[in-house]
């Protein structure tokens, strides 16, 4: 019996089910026809007529049957266009559907439309979109004059802002995004949504656009941890078309550990849903960074008493390396971005430039005028970091530290990684099943304290570009270690009123066991 088997922990199996949300796509196309042109959270919307028809029918017994579901734009769908956010891509509509498309489809999913994002999912406040800025939408909800002042609009959160906001408004149920580094859980956090990555290739990304393939996961937003389950039942499944995709064997290899900790747990006394005791927590120090803002420390240390009285065990621990995880990720994610961007060249699709003579300039104008600032700054970063010399001096240590993140994090888990040797480095009683952590350094920046400095009118409120860089210092740890991590909204700021939104991170694979805690977690706030 595994040491997670000692432990009273339960899968939500045991507890009583709550429905769905009751949300219906009519409500939904309702809701964006009202609202969209103010928030910007969609490209594109599908025709009222289509979805009257659409999956009829196909999914009657499955549990998101009609359930409206939006995508982010960087999925590939047949049926509207694939814009990446990108004037590369503007017009482009994919022969196929993402294998994501094909699953919600047969399980009688409405796919209303497709949500706005930062170009090509690099960004963290989704004001890198050709398609225009998503405005975070939490104050207009009760006060509609709330966006009428331009200095006063604060961004979503990227680069799945559209998705966030988008469930924040009730235009669909629970939207699709993509967290390469934080993109789903960190607007998730600036409109007080949750926001789920699970571990790396529990979801097939066949048909995801990729940004950095080593670290992109398909990611789930909605507000209730049980919408956001019943999708991710319905779509985390092996995909051979998904060379990195979990093979069969070792998700069910670590299904059976979760099972067996259920039947163990139901032999003991039935907790209330209410009762964490058994639950180990760790919070880690290293993410107590300079940048973080009061009022999220305040939420975080208030959900750490309150998690404590409801029974948890709450333990300090260390994950010394946490501090590389930043550069590594930027030199990573970078890196992978340069060589993947190379596919648009202007030649076999997407946008080509009018304005190329000579054959060997279609390659460059078609992508300085395809491209945006951000996503040609990116590139020219990752192409420098794989050049003779700065490979050696940047990537190589990149790729080092990654493996220290990881060790870091096997060190800590009870949950043994079943990609990697047992870590028995410390006691049993120093490990957690999960680590608590805040989401964002910070609540929703405005739009003009986001803009990099060159684009703004008011230089003296924004930020050179690396500066927003620091937005991604809580999420990538848990990105470079493939591990499934959750953003939950779990308190206000006193000063604006905006949500702030703390992270639990689970061990790799264990995505059910995170979603059940979170749920439970959930039930009281
Ligand atoms: N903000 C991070 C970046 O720009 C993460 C983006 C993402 O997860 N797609 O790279």
């Amino acid at each position: 019996m595994s040491s997670l088997l000692r432990t009273r922990v339960v899968l939500n199996k045991a507890w009583k089910p709550r429905s769905l949300s009751t949300l219906t796509w009519t409500d939904c196309l309702d809701n964006i026809y009202a609202h969209n042109d103010k928030i910007n959270a969609f490209t594109s919307v599908q025709d009222k007529n289509v979805l009257e028809k659409m999956n009829n029918n196909l999914g009657k017994d499955t549990p998101i049957n009609d359930l409206p579901i939006a995508l982010k734009d960087n999925f590939c769908t047949s049926s509207l266009p694939t814009t990446c956010g990108s004037a590369m891509l503007k017009d482009f509509t994919s022969p196929y559907d993402a294998t994501v498309v094909h699953l919600l489809q047969k399980a009688g999913a409405k796919l209303i439309g497709k949500n706005n994002m930062d170009e090509f999912g690099m960004g963290s406040a989704n004001i890198f979109s050709n398609a225009g800025a998503v405005k975070n939408p939490w104050e207009y909800k009760s006060n509609p004059a709330a966006l009428d002042d331009p200095s006063q609009i604060r961004v979503a959160g990227g680069s799945s802002g559209g998705g966030a906001a988008a469930v924040a408004m009730d235009m669909c149920t629970v939207a699709l995004g993509s967290d390469t580094g934080g993109s789903v859980r960190l607007p998730a956090a600036y409109c007080g949504v949750i926001g789920y990555k699970p571990s790396y290739g529990q979801i097939s990304r066949n048909g995801l656009v990729a940004y950095a393939n080593s670290l992109d996961t398909v990611g789930l937003l909605g507000r209730s941890v049980q919408d956001i389950s019943a999708v991710y039942g319905v779509i985390a499944q092996y995909d051979e078309k998904d060379p990195t995709s979990i093979p069969s064997e070792l998700r069910k290899q670590i299904l059976e550990q979760e099972k067996e900790w259920i039947q163990n747990w139901k032999t003991s006394s039935p907790p209330t849903n209410d009762d964490l005791s058994g639950l180990c927590i760790g919070i880690p120090n290293e993410y107590y960074v300079d940048q973080l803002s009061t009022e999220v420390l305040d939420t975080w240390r208030r959900t750490i008493r309150s998690l404590r009285d409801r029974g948890a065990t709450i333990i300090s621990v260390s994950l010394p390396h946490t501090k590389y995880a930043l550069p590594a990720y930027y030199i990573i994610a970078l890196a992978e971005a340069s060589s993947n961007l190379a596919r648009f060249d202007g030649v076999r699709y997407g946008h080509r430039s009018n304005d190329a003579l000579e054959s060997d300039l279609i390659y460059a104008n078609t992508r300085a005028e395809g491209f945006g600032p951000e996503v040609q700054r990116r590139i020219l970063l990752g192409t420098h970091v794989l050049t003779a010399g700065t490979y050696e001096s940047h990537f190589l240590p990149a790729q080092q530290a990654r493996r220290l993140i990881v060790d870091d994090f096997n060190r800590i888990f009870l949950a043994k990684n079943e990609l990697y040797e047992k870590d028995n480095r410390l006691p049993e009683t120093e490990k957690v099943h999960v680590l608590l952590t805040p989401s964002s350094i910070s609540t929703a920046p405005t739009i003009q304290e986001s803009l990099p400095r060159e684009q703004s009118c008011d230089k003296s409120k924004s930020k050179r570009v690396v500066e927003a860089y620091v937005n991604d210092v809580m999420t990538v740890p848990a990105s470079l270690g493939g591990l499934p991590a959750i953003t939950l909204p779990l308190g206000q700021s006193s000063k604006n009123g905006y949500p702030i939104g703390l992270q639990l991170i689970g061990q790799y694979g264990y995505d059910r066991f995170l979603l059940d805690i979170s749920d439970r977690i959930m039930q009281r706030n």
